[in-house]
């Protein structure tokens, strides 16, 4: 794969604060690529850089092989969708995509043509001549789509363009996105702070956090490989807990030895273990690897999530068996369950859920400060 933009060893500093700390990345042709983390992290100041509207304070960034530090943004062959759509209000659909052809002096007849297939990849044919303000927000994050696309840029880069719009919405434009990101080949560079999109539609993602990569990868290896107790949190439910790898293949927490799929640490390493409340199978008490009692059951449509204190650690379980409150239960894991990763300066901060169960409490608590 050809790689189309590369940021070296990027820092920025706004007012003596480290934004960005020394980011690296290669961003690839026809890539679908997202910038997860949460508000603060830089992801936003990292897009803007690639934009050309901030500076590195040192670092290079390279679009096709050639460094572009002093390019100003209209020179580069990227274009942007904000969250704020920005159309020309007294402008209708047909023309608010048509801008930057005649800005270029495009033929008449070939702007028709351009803009007639984007508003139909944008599936918008019907709406060429309506007013952009009569259009709902979704329509008119379209119409800005469509215009960034109209002259084929290298890279769209998108600030979290779903923001605004409802769920429902949110969802169906998601697809739509996506959709178009494949049908014209134009590498997609996405912020969102919001995980569940990041894994429905990337190709790649970026896990960030304090102006640091924490983590690059497919959205699998992401989700099942987290790197560092951060990224296990962010992404998803986890259970992280402490625990001492015994051999390869063999790891110790809980008070109890688990086979596992992991290899490459130190005899005796203190390792963070994460166990996916999905992945924790509830089983008779005499078959049980651990046993705890369970402090919360919330009904969720498909599966029960239940809180279960097992040595003074709180678990979640997702699952679709049932338990009450004060049972005791027994659980088990398989290797593959079991995911280990190295300690970091994350460890300790995530992954137990007892402010979850006394958040719980409290919503349920006619006399609580909830
Ligand atoms: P969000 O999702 O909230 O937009 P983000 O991850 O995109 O967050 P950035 O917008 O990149 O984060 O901002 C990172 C930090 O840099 C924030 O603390 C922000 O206040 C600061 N910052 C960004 N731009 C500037 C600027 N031009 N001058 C001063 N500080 C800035």
């Amino acid at each position: 794969m050809k790689k189309v933009i590369e940021l070296k060893n990027i820092s920025k500093a706004f007012g003596g604060e480290l934004i960005l700390d020394d980011i690296s990345l290669d961003i690839y042709d026809n890539e679908f690529i997202t910038l997860l983390g949460p508000s603060g992290c830089g992801k936003t100041t990292m897009l803007r850089m690639i934009g050309g509207f901030e500076h590195p304070d040192c670092g290079d960034i390279l679009f096709m092989n050639e460094k572009i530090n002093d390019v100003p943004p209209h020179k580069r062959n990227v274009n942007t969708v904000f969250q704020k759509y920005a159309l020309f209000p007294h402008l209708n659909v047909f023309e608010n995509v048509a801008f930057p052809l005649r800005e270029r002096k495009v033929p008449k007849k070939e702007i028709r043509e351009k803009v007639e297939k984007m508003l139909s990849l944008v599936m918008l044919s019907n709406f060429a001549e309506r007013s952009v303000t009569s259009l709902s927000g979704g329509q008119q994050q379209r119409v800005a789509i469509a215009r960034a696309l109209i002259n084929h840029p290298k890279v769209l880069l998108l600030d979290e363009p779903l923001g605004a719009l409802d769920l429902k919405l949110r969802k169906d434009m998601q697809q739509e996105l996506k959709k178009i990101q494949k049908t014209t080949g134009i590498t997609f560079v996405f912020v969102t702070h919001d995980q569940e999109e990041a894994l429905s539609m990337s190709d790649t993602i970026v896990v960030m956090s304090e102006g640091k990569i924490q983590q690059i990868g497919t959205p699998t290896d992401i989700y099942n490989e987290p790197q560092n107790a951060f990224v296990a949190d962010f992404i998803g439910e986890s259970n992280i807990i402490d625990g001492v790898m015994l051999e390869n293949y063999r790891v110790s927490f809980s008070g109890h030895t688990f086979q596992c799929l992991d290899a490459g640490f130190a005899q005796g390493e203190q390792v963070d273990v994460v166990v996916r409340p999905e992945d924790v199978d509830i089983v008779p008490l005499e078959n049980a690897m651990l046993q705890g009692v369970v402090t919360a059951v919330t009904f969720m449509g498909v599966h029960n999530e239940i809180i279960v204190d097992i040595g003074g650690f709180k678990w979640m379980i997702q699952t679709t068996d049932s338990a009450s409150v004060d049972d005791r239960i027994g659980i088990s894991l398989d290797p593959d369950a079991i995911h280990i990763m190295k300690k970091s300066k994350y460890s300790g901060m995530f992954g137990d859920y007892s402010s979850y169960s006394n958040e719980l409490d409290e919503l349920s608590d006619p006399g609580g400060e909830a």
